[in-house]
């Protein structure tokens, strides 16, 4: 089974539809969270995201923009967002939202693949650095958790004492490209799918993942999106504006 895996969509229709243009056949679509926040097409993404799939965790600015959060965590840019979203949703998807499932979800038909929005032992925790990560990779049941809530497209793997971080290298820096890595069965892995609509290490392409179950294989993309026409939505609906200028730089 090959299976599509979305995270941190943030509101931004113009990563996320260039992200379902780039990526090959799929049987299914997995959501890791964080659809609406920071961007300017908050119902949009919502309806997207509901048609393409079943399988959902909520993230902490799902949370935050139907009240399940409270504010005070989050910077002003963050919070100024959550409130403008909340405003803006229709009541229809604001429940939808609302009632999204907390990580770890199963994914179904597969035992030892789980998906969570932050860390598998806290929803709202990033799993940064390696050493985020070896208590998870170490302690958790599952052997593959599929992760997002960073914005970093990668992840960890342990096997016995041995541990490590991985990230994707691609070639060009502006083109439609993927990168694919070999799952190998004795090790543990933490796999961050990348962010659809605010990525954050520094490269500014919209990022997903497919899994192929059968071969065992992560291939990672980047796709090219209309960053413009992005930018000039969250312009035009008063957002802070450097939510759309740090598009550009993937940071
Ligand atoms: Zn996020």
């Amino acid at each position: 089974m090959r299976i599509l895996l979305l995270s941190d969509i943030h509101a931004n229709l113009e990563a996320l539809d260039a992200c379902l243009a780039a990526a090959p056949a799929y049987d299914v679509a997995v959501n890791l969270g964080d659809i609406v926040g920071y961007g300017a097409s908050p119902n949009e993404v919502t309806d997207r995201s509901r048609e393409l799939g079943t399988i959902f965790v909520r993230g902490n600015h799902d949370k935050a923009a139907t009240g399940l959060m409270d504010l005070e965590d989050f910077n002003p840019m963050a919070a100024a967002a959550a409130i403008w979203t909340r405003n803006e949703l229709t009541p229809e998807n604001f429940e939808w939202l609302r009632a999204l499932p907390h990580g770890p979800v199963p994914l179904p038909d597969f035992p030892g693949v789980q998906l969570v929005h932050g860390s598998p032992n806290d929803e709202d925790e990033y799993v940064v650095s390696l050493g985020d990560a070896l208590t998870p990779l170490i302690t958790v049941a599952s052997p593959l958790t599929f992760f997002g809530h960073t914005h970093l497209q990668g992840g960890f793997f342990a096997n016995g004492a041995a541990a490590d971080g991985f990230r994707p290298e691609y070639k060009t820096v502006g083109k439609t490209e993927s990168v694919s890595l070999q799952l190998k069965t004795a090790n543990r892995y933490l796999i961050n799918p990348g962010s659809v609509g605010q990525p954050r290490d520094g490269d500014w392409r919209a990022a997903f993942a497919l899994f192929d179950t059968d071969a065992q294989i992560v291939h990672f993309h980047r796709a090219p999106y209309n960053l413009k026409s992005a930018q000039d939505r969250i312009f035009a609906a008063k957002l802070p504006a450097r939510l759309a200028t740090r598009l550009a730089a993937g940071r």
